[in-house]
């Protein structure tokens, strides 16, 4: 799998910070004139707003209404990831310099498949509704509080309202709640891989194997990757080059 979602990757952001500080370093020390005016940077420019107009094209296709179409960012991700769906902060962003060593219609597909996550999320706050859903996002482990949760202050409660009110409330038994109830036992399972990583209770080699086997269980075979892989397929084979 080419995609890395990073809805649980901290070290990710970690990444972003590190990288804006670099950038601002250089600019402060070594090159204070530095302008837009160069040409790798009129290039990487023109490749953004390409890649935004690509969204915004396939956004329009599948119907995602403009109120509630997650904000595109650009960030460095780092080794093997395009991009991914941050489920808290209701964003979706793409590395862009590895999305310029993908062809045109990878570059679709990753999108198509962010996408297909975020309608995986607009679904389950839409059939839970607001409150529960910030519980669920805050703590897929039902012995965990809300106020103990790291991720509980991260949840763009705001985005999730608008929406719950824009989409309406999906019915649990309807054929959308069935496989909106799929999703959110998925998302259940979702393996935490960065919380594994960081843990010192157990030694590196048994650390290896659960790592390994949460890889290949619970993320590659994950419902919602595979749900998100399918989508984009079936997008693939409709879809016309912009
Ligand atoms: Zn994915």
């Amino acid at each position: 799998m080419i995609y890395i979602d990073n809805r649980f990757n901290v070290t990710d952001k970690n990444i972003k910070t590190v990288s804006f500080g670099k950038i601002k370093k250089t600019a402060e020390v070594s090159v204070p004139l530095k302008s837009l005016s160069e040409p790798g940077d009129i290039e990487n420019l023109k490749f953004k707003n390409h890649i935004k107009f690509v969204y915004n094209h396939i956004c329009n296709q599948i119907n995602l209404n403009e109120q509630i179409r997650p904000k595109l960012e650009f960030t460095t991700m780092g080794v093997g990831a395009a991009g991914g769906f941050d489920n808290l902060e209701g964003k979706i962003f793409f590395d862009d310099k590895f999305l310029k060593q993908l062809s045109d219609k990878t570059i679709v597909f990753a999108i198509r498949h962010e996408l297909q996550h975020v309608k995986q999320f607009h679904n389950m706050v839409s059939m839970l509704g607001i409150k529960k859903f910030v519980k669920l996002m805050a703590c897929k482990d039902e012995n965990c509080s809300e106020n103990k949760s790291l991720n509980f202050e991260k949840i763009n409660i705001e985005y999730y309202r608008k929406v719950e009110r824009v989409l309406g409330k999906i019915n649990k038994d309807s054929p959308e709640g069935v496989l909106t109830q799929k999703y959110i036992d998925a998302y259940k399972k979702y393996p935490d891989l960065i919380k594994l990583w960081q843990r010192t209770d157990i030694c590196m080699v048994k650390k290896i194997c659960i790592l390994a086997k949460e890889l290949i269980c619970n993320y590659k075979f994950n419902f919602l990757e595979v749900d998100a892989n399918k989508a984009a397929k079936i997008f693939l084979k409709t879809f016309k080059t912009v």
